[in-house]
């Protein structure tokens, strides 16, 4: 199971979680941290990653090594399964960015 969200780089170099299907006409978001609508300039594929290597249960977890660390843990202490942490890209924000990249929106 992989996250409906897809980290935005803004033209102002900020990373906004956004779900593909709410972006604005003009390829444009709002950054959370301008309080502005910014034009997106970039995907950042690259996310923390867990899976599990026993079941079917994985998480994406942006830029945040520390959750993907927490949730295996929870996971291999409830469960006894084995799981696998790791720095990979986000196959819905690749296809996000080549989608971008056909509209020639970047
Ligand atoms: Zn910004
Ligand atoms: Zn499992």
């Amino acid at each position: 199971m992989t996250t409906a969200h897809v980290m935005y780089v803004t033209e102002c170099d900020h990373v906004n979680l956004c779900a593909p299907t709410l972006i604005q006409r003009g390829n444009h978001i709002w950054c959370a941290q301008c309080k502005d609508d910014k034009k997106i300039t970039g995907v950042h594929v690259f996310e923390w990653h867990l899976m599990c290597l026993v079941c079917r249960y994985s998480r994406w977890t942006g830029t945040s090594e520390h959750m993907s660390q927490r949730l295996a843990g929870a996971h291999e202490r409830t469960t006894l399964h084995k799981t696998e942490v790791s720095y990979a890209r986000n196959p819905n924000a690749v296809d996000e960015l080549n989608r971008l990249r056909k509209a020639k929106a970047l």
